[in-house]
């Protein structure tokens, strides 16, 4: 006749110390009172998903706002999935938004008493617990194979039963001790499975910070909490893991309600006490009309990383995101456009239920704001930052000279109403080309024709052109510039203001507006370019006659 003990100890031959050695291992926080402990808990399989940042930006949220702490753990017990290096991804894409960790793995290292932060290295811990529970009678090996467990579905389902591992269908809880035991010696494999005392005819009450008090079937389902390649299921580490780390607020999203029943009963067999839980809503789609999921084969901007290579800045899109959090947010910025976004107080009560839609329109609206408040120093710095990652074009010519390139992105900048011209880093380059002069020279090249208002005579054209060259003074401020511009037009016939021209149409060629087009277009070749004045002084003086020349023969 084996025991209990002897059974456990066959399974865990090398696990000595107990829970309580873990409790001292891992003791409790001291931090101020309401602080909150939370984390971000992604699995290495990919890329981070825009809906794992939401969940991030909410998670550190919660902890910075109460002045806890926010770590970070790599959830990497299915090692089926796991994809090279992807965890270090993950660290670096959150870094870009901001959100970097207090403690926890954090890529190439780790920091923090409560580690290690990566789940493959928490072994020891599991087996410690995993043995705990054995002792207690709540967990036992199960020898079921793959094709059991196949044929137990079918009389279930044949049956018409809830599926599942429980109960009178938990064939393996009925073993004796001495079978479990000489199975295993005999080396059959198997997992370790809960033992739920748990009836789902029951209900049980369970509070979530968004959605108040649920009302939860009581689990009966024996799980499998340590797999036959001795690695613990998400279920049971993140129950170790999050006590033993100390999480106080559990922030995840709302597809893991339908394992919450697992999670409270796995916490109260381990005599550990349940954190908070915060289900957070997935974020949507509308697409033809349907509400779906935000997916990573249809959509780009389910990645992280479409933001980041497209160059929408940062703070944009968290912004857009905290819209989606809490419906006070945008209000809230509005009425606070000098303090910084991150002051904003977040709650739970004030954030939506159901799925929220994902607006791209939106984000480059947020984004566009955004960049248009940035200082031209930050706009320089973050621009010329992204562009050496990923715009080549655009890196050559901040290259060329800096300071130049400042003062382009400083173009009606720092004023009252701003500029709005970039959503994204990469709208900077095709705006921003023809200010240098082989770029331009290019353009001028590739256009058939320069977009001259069709109404206005080449010889108008040109005679105004001339007259740019020989009469224009670089020294005259841009009021006094604007009032020689007028008097340019006038010696050729055109009023100095649409008013009057508009008052006297026969008398006039045109008016000041299009004489300042001309120039625009021979400059710029665009009828749309910014302050013509402002252009008139980042371009160099031989810029310019050499440009007026080019399209001086381009009307002959
Ligand atoms: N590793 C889980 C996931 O990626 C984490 C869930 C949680 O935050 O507890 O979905």
């Amino acid at each position: 006749m084996h025991t209990i003990q002897e059974l456990a100890d066959l399974i865990f031959p090398d696990v000595k110390l107990t829970v309580q050695d873990l409790e001292k291992r891992y003791p409790p926080r001291h931090l101020p009172e309401g602080a909150e402990v939370t984390r971000f808990a992604p699995s290495p399989t990919g890329f981070l998903h825009t809906g794992s940042l939401f969940t991030a930006m909410v998670s550190s949220k919660c902890a910075w706002q109460s002045k806890g702490v926010f770590f970070m753990r790599l959830e990497d017990t299915d090692q089926k999935r796991e994809i090279e290096g992807s965890g270090e991804d993950l660290i670096e894409q959150m870094k870009i938004f901001g959100i970097q960790p207090d403690e926890g793995y954090l890529g190439k290292t780790q920091k923090g008493d409560y580690g290690p932060y990566i789940q493959s290295q928490r072994q020891d811990i599991y087996r410690i617990c995993i043995k705990d529970l054995m002792l207690k009678g709540r967990a036992y090996p199960c020898f079921c194979t793959p094709a059991d467990l196949d044929a137990l579905r079918l009389t279930q389902e044949a049956n018409r039963v809830i599926p599942g591992y429980y109960g009178e269908y938990a064939r393996c809880r009925y073993l004796t001790l001495d079978e479990q035991y000489e199975k295993i010696k005999a080396g059959v494999p198997y997992v370790i499975r809960f033992k739920s005392l748990g009836n789902h005819l029951n209900f049980i009450k369970v509070h979530d910070e968004i959605r108040g008090d649920l009302r939860i079937p009581e689990n009966d389902q024996d799980i499998v909490i340590m797999k036959s390649d001795g690695l613990p299921t998400y279920h049971f580490a993140h129950v170790c893991d999050d006590h033993f780390m100390r999480t106080t607020l559990v922030t995840r999203g709302e597809e893991w309600i339908a394992s919450l029943a697992i999670h409270i009963e796995l916490f109260a067999a381990m005599g550990f006490q349940a954190p908070k839980y915060a289900h957070l809503p997935v974020i949507m789609k509308l697409d033809n009309g349907n509400k779906r999921k935000l997916s990573k084969r249809k959509d780009p901007e389910a990645a992280v990383s479409y933001f980041i290579e497209q160059g929408y800045p940062a703070e944009g899109l968290i912004k857009y995101l905290m819209t989606i959090a809490n419906s006070n947010f945008e209000e809230w910025l509005l009425a606070n456009p000098k303090v910084p976004f991150t002051d904003f107080v977040f709650s739970f009560n004030k954030m939506s239920l159901d799925g929220a839609l994902f607006d791209i329109g939106k984000v480059q609206f947020i984004c566009k704001e955004t960049l248009a408040y940035y200082p031209k120093e930050r706009i320089s710095s973050e621009a010329y930052n992204w562009a050496k990652r990923f715009d080549s074009k655009l890196t050559s010519l901040i290259e060329q000279d800096y300071a130049k390139f400042e003062k382009i992105m400083d173009i009606e900048r720092e004023q009252e109403k701003p500029r709005k011209d970039y959503e994204k880093y990469a709208d900077i380059y095709p705006h921003i080309r023809f200010f240098y002069q082989e770029e331009y020279k290019k353009m001028f090249a590739e256009l058939p024709a320069l977009p001259f208002n069709p109404l206005i005579s080449k010889e108008d054209t040109k005679a105004i052109l001339n007259d740019f060259l020989t009469s224009t003074d670089y020294t005259l401020d841009e009021n006094a510039w604007f009032e020689s511009l007028k008097a340019l037009g006038e010696r050729h016939g055109f009023a100095s203001s649409f008013k009057i021209y508009k008052n006297a149409k026969d008398q006039y060629k045109g008016h000041v507006g299009d004489v300042a087009s001309i120039v625009r277009v021979a400059l710029t070749t665009s009828q749309q370019s910014p302050n013509l004045y402002q252009v008139l002084h980042i371009l160099s003086q031989d810029e310019i006659r050499e440009r007026v020349e080019l399209t001086l023969t381009k009307l002959d």
